[in-house]
Parts: C-alpha cells; sequence; structure tokens
C-alpha cells in the first residue's frame, strides 16, 4: 500500500531507508534520534560526524549499520514557536528532501516518525496533516510505499474538530450489531437445504443457463468503465485509491476479480462515487455498507460530506482502530 500509518519502533521497520528527526549537529539527541543511533551502533555516529551538521528542513542519507533499513535519512524538523515562523513550510520541506533523497537512491519503502511532533513541540495533529499531505502529494507522482510510524497511540490524536465530527455521526447511526439483518446475514443464518430448494424452485434448470448469460456488469468491468466517464487515467485512479499498480493490473486483467472491501471502498472513493454509486459497486463484489459497523459509517461519514480524500480517511479510520483503505 503507498501510504500507511502503523503504531511501531521505527528501528524495528524492514524498509529500505528510515528518517530520523535529527537536530541540526546530526551528532545524535534524545527521542527517535537516540533511539535510532543505540540501534544502528556507533558506525552510524562516525559518518554522521564527516557529514558537517544538516541545515532545518534539509536532508541527508547515511548507511544504516545494525539496523534493518538499508538507509538513514537524517533530517531536521523545526522547533515549534507558535506557528507564525515559518514552522509548517520547513516541515513540509523535511518531507520533501528527504522522499527526493529516497528516490535517489531507488528506495522502494521509506518509514517517517512523525518529525519535530515530540522535544520539538509541533502539535501532533498538524504534524501529521503535514505528514501525510506531502507525502500525498509525492505519491501522485512516484511509486514507493510510505509509511508514517506513530510511536505511542496515547499521544496520536487526529484534528480534534473531524474526530468530535466523526464521533457524532457514529454515535447517530451505530446500532447494535444484533439487531442489524442485511439480506446477506439472514441467507447465511438459513439452513443451506432450504437456500439450495428456493434457489431451485425458483430458477428451473433450463432456466439457469439463460439467467447465467444475463450477468450483471462486474466489479472490474464498472471499474474501468467509471474511470473512462471521469476521463481519468488507469494510474490517477490507483494513485487516488492508494492501490498499487500490480493489483491493479490484475484486477484489469480479470473480469471476474473478486476484491476486498477495503480495496473495492478505496476505488469507490478514488472515483468520488456517490453513496449510491458506491454501494452499487460494492454489490458487485459481494459487500453492503452496513450502520452496524463502525468502519462503514466512517465511509458513509465521508462520502456523503463529499470529503474523497483516501489519506485523511485512512487518518480517521486509523484513529478509530479500523482497518485502512488501499491494497
Ligand atoms: P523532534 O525533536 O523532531 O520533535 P522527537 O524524537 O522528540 O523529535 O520526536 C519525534 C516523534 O518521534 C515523536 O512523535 C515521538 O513520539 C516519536 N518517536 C520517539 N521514539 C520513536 C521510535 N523509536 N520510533 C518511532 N517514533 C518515535
Amino acid at each position: 500500500m503507498p501510504l500507511e500509518i502503523v503504531r511501531n519502533d521505527i528501528t524495528k521497520m524492514n524498509v529500505d531507508a528510515i528518517v530520523n528527526a535529527a537536530n541540526s549537529t546530526l551528532l545524535g539527541g534524545g527521542g527517535v534520534d537516540g533511539a535510532i543511533h543505540k540501534a544502528a551502533g556507533k558506525g552510524l555516529l562516525m559518518e554522521c560526524i564527516k557529514l558537517g551538521g544538516c541545515k532545518t528542513g534539509q536532508a541527508k542519507i547515511t548507511d544504516a549499520y545494525k539496523l534493518p533499513a538499508r538507509f538513514v535519512i537524517h533530517t531536521v524538523g523545526p522547533k515549534w514557536k507558535g506557528g507564525n515562523h515559518g514552522e509548517k513550510s520547513l516541515l513540509e520541506s523535511c518531507y520533501r528532501e528527504s522522499l527526493a533523497l529516497a528516490k535517489e537512491h531507488n528506495c522502494e519503502t521509506v518509514a517517517f516518525p512523525l518529525i519535530s511532533s515530540g522535544v520539538y513541540g509541533y502539535p501532533k495533529d498538524k504534524a501529521l496533516r503535514v505528514a501525510i499531505d506531502v507525502i500525498s502529494d509525492f505519491l501522485l507522482e512516484n511509486d514507493m510505499t510510505v509509511f508514517i510510524v506513530i510511536f505511542d497511540k496515547a499521544a496520536y490524536k487526529i484534528s480534534e474538530k473531524l474526530f468530535s465530527d466523526i464521533a457524532e455521526y457514529i454515535d447517530d447511526n451505530y446500532v447494535d450489531a444484533h439487531t442489524d439483518y442485511s439480506r446477506e446475514s439472514m441467507r447465511m443464518k438459513m439452513p443451506m437445504q432450504s437456500v439450495m430448494a428456493a434457489d431451485f424452485c425458483e430458477c428451473r434448470a433450463s432456466d439457469l443457463d439463460s439467467k447465467l448469460k444475463q450477468l450483471d456488469e462486474s466489479f472490474s468491468q464498472m471499474l474501468l468503465r467509471k474511470i473512462d466517464e471521469k476521463g481519468i487515467t488507469d494510474a490517477e485512479c490507483y494513485k487516488k485509491a492508494n492501490i498499487d499498480r500490480k493489483l491493479f493490473s490484475k484486477i484489469r486483467s480479470d473480469v471476474n476479480y473478486k476484491p476486498s472491501k477495503t480495496t473495492a471502498i478505496a476505488f469507490a472513493v478514488s472515483l468520488e462515487l456517490s453513496l449510491e454509486e458506491t454501494e452499487d459497486m460494492l454489490r458487485k463484489a459481494g459487500f453492503a455498507l452496513s450502520h452496524s459497523n463502525k468502519f462503514d459509517i466512517i465511509i458513509e461519514y465521508f462520502i456523503e460530506n463529499g470529503n474523497y480524500n483516501i489519506f485523511e480517511i485512512n487518518e480517521v479510520l486509523f484513529a478509530f482502530d479500523q482497518k485502512l483503505l488501499g491494497a
């Protein structure tokens, strides 16, 4: 998946490059910087000494020594001074410069901590927003898998306003799972024999053949039709869906491809489908949206509000401990 938010210790990430929230001396410090130097061993410090420091907003690359990654990209985030001292553009520059270095070194997977959001005091929700915006812009033009590594869930907070709006929407719409009997779940609960008997009566063997010939448009066909109708390219569609190219090719070449629910929704979001169209697309993959689970309600909330930013949706799904959209 091109952009993933994960909870982990960045020193454990098995990726091509991890990014270090360093200070301008590049000689190590506390927080994530200290953890990276400790796990990498003395060799990292020796190489850093030769770099002669780094300016705020810029980035430099070294080997990763004892870490599972191949490279460490050191970037110096801005100190938070209230928000009117160019902090945002400096932080954006940290992500941009680090991604450019990763690209230059042919990295396919990169993991970032939330730069500046610790000792440097950048508010975590704002820091996460900057990370998501710059990384998602970059991914529209580049093939790379980028992880944002959140160390401490308790400290992780999404934008207060968005969070409370969604919490309220869930309260309004969340019904106890036991009171929801969708047609599929009813059908699953019917004894197998009576389902088969009912199906057989409904459609005699000779009819079956003609019915099979009238199969509706499949998920893959609907997806390709919608891409044409919207006048976008395949790449624009799968990138906006946070889906990688290989999976998209598989779907494109298999008319009967059955995607997972999160993949199907990711495409609906990238195509900016209405709620009705989204439900239609999901049905083709054998799924439905229901008010008996938080995941579905969050998706519905975003679609109804016309917000089709998959990274923002994932940020909220993550905060509610739900599966993320994409491959
Ligand atoms: P800065 O000085 O840029 O604020 P910090 O290291 O103090 O850097 O914090 C940056 C972010 O990294 C914080 O959100 C902190 O919780 C997080 N962090 C600290 N240790 C780790 C780690 N081992 N892996 C991932 N993130 C970490």
